[in-house]
């Protein structure tokens, strides 16, 4: 057989096995999969690679910069990121966009926002491991193909997610960590804030208002080295 035969046969199988990835968590997704988002976002739309592709209305893959220089990682879409499409809509995500304008962050400019799992959890309930596992492959190709310099994780399901760090929200909530050769910030979820709305010094509120001045800061010190 020749060598050109063997690589036409090759990539056939490599063509099959990416065809079958929405179809069952036990088809990997190798790093370099998909050329873009609209190609990884078209799987997503199709997906069942676990239970919650069953129920949503839409996939939710993220909004944003598709190079921006933070990415802002979430739990799962609600029912308003469900109806639309979009993540973070809701009253959390106009949170969210508040948070970020308050340092000047521009949520088309400079953010990408996505989600952990693409689909609604019924009942806003959280993702199980099973279905994280079964959804991570496709946020490491979106990690992938942003390159953001700083990744936010809202939320402890959004940290144990994606670095595995199961500690509590309010431990690690502002410590920078490195994850992948990122750096990454866990930072409370807004959804958290909207059901603790004091401003006191020490609430959750001022804590993220510390946390994203010092995001933003880093963001300056980022791009200030760069050039
Ligand atoms: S949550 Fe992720 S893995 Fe599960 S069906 Fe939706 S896109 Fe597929």
């Amino acid at each position: 057989m020749s060598n050109e035969h063997q690589l036409s046969l090759f990539e056939e199988s490599n063509f099959d096995q990416k065809e079958l990835i929405p179809t069952d968590a036990k088809i990997p997704i190798p790093s370099g999969t998909y050329a873009n988002i609209t190609d990884l976002a078209q799987h997503c739309n199709n997906c069942h690679r676990c239970g919650l592709g069953d129920t949503r209305i839409h996939a939710v893959v993220g909004r944003g910069n598709l190079k921006a220089p933070i990415m802002i990682v979430g739990e799962a879409p609600g029912q308003n990121e469900d109806e639309t499409g979009l993540p973070f809509v809701g009253k959390a995500g106009q949170l969210l966009d508040k948070i970020l304008a308050s340092v000047n962050l521009d949520t088309q400019e400079d953010v990408y926002i996505c989600n952990i799992n693409k689909c609604r959890p019924p009942d806003n309930r959280v993702p199980t491991t099973e279905e994280i596992a079964a959804c991570k492959p496709y946020l490491l190709e979106q990690i992938r193909l942003v390159d953001p310099k700083i990744i936010l994780l809202t939320g402890a399901t959004a940290v144990k997610g994606l670095t595995g760090d199961k500690r509590g929200i309010t431990k690690i909530r502002g410590e920078w960590m490195e994850w992948d050769g990122r750096l990454c910030m866990p930072i409370f979820h807004p959804s958290y804030l909207l059901r603790n709305p004091s401003r006191e010094v020490g609430s959750p509120k001022w804590l993220m208002w510390q946390d994203i001045q010092a995001v933003r800061a880093k963001f300056d010190e980022i791009r200030n080295t760069k050039v």
